[in-house]
C-alpha cells in the first residue's frame, strides 16, 4: 500500500554540483543523467525518503552504488561513488532523513569508478514503470529520469528541457565534420 513520501535533500544545496542534464563539455555529448553534491568525502549520506533497498552492487563507471525504492512506489532512487559497499542490503527499510545509505566517495581516499574526478554523490531517480520497471536506475532510459531538485520543493531556475535545448544549441557548431 503506497503511503504519503516526505523527500528531504540529501546535503545543503550550497554543495549541488552538476544538475540532471547538463552538457558540459567533458560529458561528450551525453547529458548528465542526475544530480551531484560534493561534500567533504566520507560524509554520511541519508535516504532522501522512506522506501525499501533494492539493490547494493558496483560498476567500473558509478563505483559502489545502493538504489533504494520510494514508499509511494513513484521512483528507484541510486545513490553512487559510495566509499565503499553499503552496510544495507536487499530488502532493508530505510527512513527518509535519517537511515545513513552510505558515505560519499570518489575522491582520493576512497574508490570511485570512472565517472567519478572528486569526492561527490551521484543521485539518479528513475520513474518506475510502465516503460522502466527495472530496479537498475543507471540503466533507464533518460526520458524515464526525473530531476531530483523537484522533489525537494527547490526546482531549478531554468527547467531541465530548456537547459539540454540550450546545451545542444551551443554544443551542435563545433560538432560539424
Ligand atoms: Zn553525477
Amino acid at each position: 500500500m503506497a503511503e504519503e513520501v516526505k523527500y528531504f535533500e540529501p546535503f545543503d544545496p550550497k554543495t549541488r554540483g552538476d544538475e540532471l542534464g547538463n552538457l558540459a563539455p567533458y560529458r561528450q555529448g551525453r547529458p548528465h543523467r542526475g544530480q551531484d553534491w560534493a561534500p567533504k568525502e566520507n560524509s554520511p549520506i541519508k535516504a532522501i525518503c522512506n522506501g525499501t533497498v533494492g539493490k547494493v552492487f558496483w560498476t567500473d563507471v558509478l563505483g559502489n552504488c545502493l538504489v533504494h525504492s520510494s514508499a509511494d512506489g513513484k521512483y528507484w532512487v541510486l545513490y553512487a561513488h559510495l566509499a565503499k559497499p553499503s552496510e544495507l542490503k536487499k530488502g532493508d527499510k530505510v527512513v527518509g532523513g535519517q537511515t545513513v545509505v552510505g558515505l560519499v566517495g570518489g575522491g582520493k581516499n576512497t574508490p570511485s569508478g570512472s565517472a567519478s574526478t572528486g569526492a561527490h554523490l551521484h543521485m539518479t531517480i528513475a520513474k518506475m514503470g510502465p516503460k522502466f520497471s527495472g530496479v537498475d536506475a543507471h540503466l533507464a532510459p533518460f526520458e524515464d529520469l526525473v530531476d531530483p531538485l523537484t522533489l525537494f520543493g527547490a526546482a531549478p531556475k531554468k527547467t531541465v528541457a530548456a537547459k539540454v535545448a540550450s546545451a545542444v544549441k551551443k554544443v551542435v557548431p563545433t560538432k560539424k565534420a
